[in-house]
């Protein structure tokens, strides 16, 4: 888009998103990474922009070097609710996709591109419905509070920074004053309403050995070795853990996946360090850092070599729909005349949503697009879904404000 449109005309969801698609904002996700496709930066200042031209006050907070979540508020005519909308600005990486990812085609109803559902669709159908609130100002609508967040994928700082916001005091800002009275998080959840999931605990476990030529092995200490035993243990666990556990009525059982194994620096040298990397899912009701706490319990009892459990780098945090009850059923109200009948639901993966409910504020997840298609190497969206999510979204602050 250039500066030739006439920039106070309403963007439709899906023009916007083809935006959004032409700049990359690619989450490096813990990899050696750099160049103008990584990052929010370029995101960053085109929201900025948008939420300007909007004349709203917006703000962008840096939570990393280089890395902002972008604020804007409209503020409603009555003194109802606060509803923030989020949507994550960053995107998983574009290895092997066949698909341009930054040069949006439509084709039918399809847009394809990097991000467009997961989440750069929702983002669009949630700046259409909150430039549409600053336009049409419709009476009674709830003040409304857009949030689009850093690093999702990868460590979720930017919803962490966000919710510092109203957890601590000495960062309540112009902007976000109190907590939100509820959360509307964007993810692609094919118009259903996500009221529970499950969060992710990920680490890492190592072994230590002693390097030596590997001619003569038994001079050395094999850390590839000694984290065999390690593995079969984790094996046995994941095992009876999916099968013995009780499960969420909505999220199904805990879980436990060894996805990365790293060891060793050539094969004519005996290894002095083996890592796996460990993802365990939470259920509500888990606590994050115990479910660590029991695997090294348990393998200190299975196995008798020496390991070494490294801090985790992101915590699991799920989501329970033990507070979101009225509003998921405010939201289901506004989606039916827009799309038809559509459910509340529990998801295995884990969004932003985790991170407001854990400070008390009810959230819940709800967007235009398939889980399927996202992260997928011809990621795409419909684009009337695009346009539904939208008007529900708008219809949802409007709603709310009388609530
Ligand atoms: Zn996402």
């Amino acid at each position: 888009m250039t500066g030739s449109a006439d920039s106070r005309s309403p963007r439709a969801p899906r023009d916007i998103l083809a935006e959004l698609i032409r700049i990359p904002s690619v989450n490096p996700m813990g990899r050696d990474m750099t160049g103008p496709e990584t990052l929010e930066t370029r995101v960053t200042a085109w929201l900025m922009e948008y939420f300007q031209e909007l004349g709203v006050p917006a703000e962008a907070i840096e939570v990393a070097p280089g890395r902002c979540n972008v604020l804007a508020r409209y503020e409603g005519s009555g003194s109802g609710p606060v509803v923030l909308m989020d949507a994550h600005q960053d995107t998983v990486p574009v290895d092997g996709m066949t698909v341009s990812p930054f040069d949006p085609v439509i084709e039918g109803d399809r847009m394809y591109g990097r991000g467009s559902c997961d989440v750069k669709g929702g983002m669009a159908a949630m700046l259409a419905a909150f430039a549409r609130l600053v336009r049409e100002q419709p009476a009674g609508a709830a003040t409304v509070v857009m949030s689009c967040t850093a690093d999702e994928e990868s460590t979720v700082m930017g919803v962490s920074d966000l919710a510092r916001l109203w957890t601590d005091p000495a960062r309540a800002g112009s902007l976000v004053t109190t907590p939100p009275d509820i959360a509307l998080v964007a993810e692609p959840t094919d118009l259903d309403i996500v009221v529970a999931h499950r969060g992710a605990t990920r680490w890492k476990i190592r072994t230590t050995g002693r390097a030596c030529h590997s001619s003569r092995p038994d001079e050395g200490v094999n850390a590839i070795y000694n984290m065999a035993p390690i593995i079969s243990a984790l094996q046995k666990y994941a095992s009876q853990l999916q099968s013995e556990s009780a499960a969420h009525p909505l999220c199904g059982p805990p879980t436990l996946s060894v996805g990365r194994i790293e060891g060793g620096v050539s094969v004519n040298t005996v290894p002095d360090f083996c890592t796996v990397e460990i993802d365990r899912r939470v259920i509500p009701g888990e606590d994050g850092l115990a479910v660590m706490e029991a695997v090294e319990t348990y393998l200190r009892k299975q196995v008798d070599v020496d390991f070494e459990m490294l801090p985790p780098w992101i915590t699991g945090c799920s989501l329970s729909d033990d507070n979101n009850g009225r509003w998921s059923d405010l939201l289901l109200e506004q989606i039916t005349p827009v799309a038809g009948e559509h459910r509340k639901m529990g998801v295995a993966y884990g969004t932003n949503a985790s991170r407001i409910a854990e400070t008390g504020v009810p959230a819940m997840v709800f967007g235009p697009g398939s889980i399927n298609q996202a992260h997928t190497k011809d990621e795409w969206i419909s684009l009337t879904e695009l346009d539904q999510a939208s008007e529900v979204y708008y219809r949802f602050c409007v709603a709310a404000g009388s609530v």
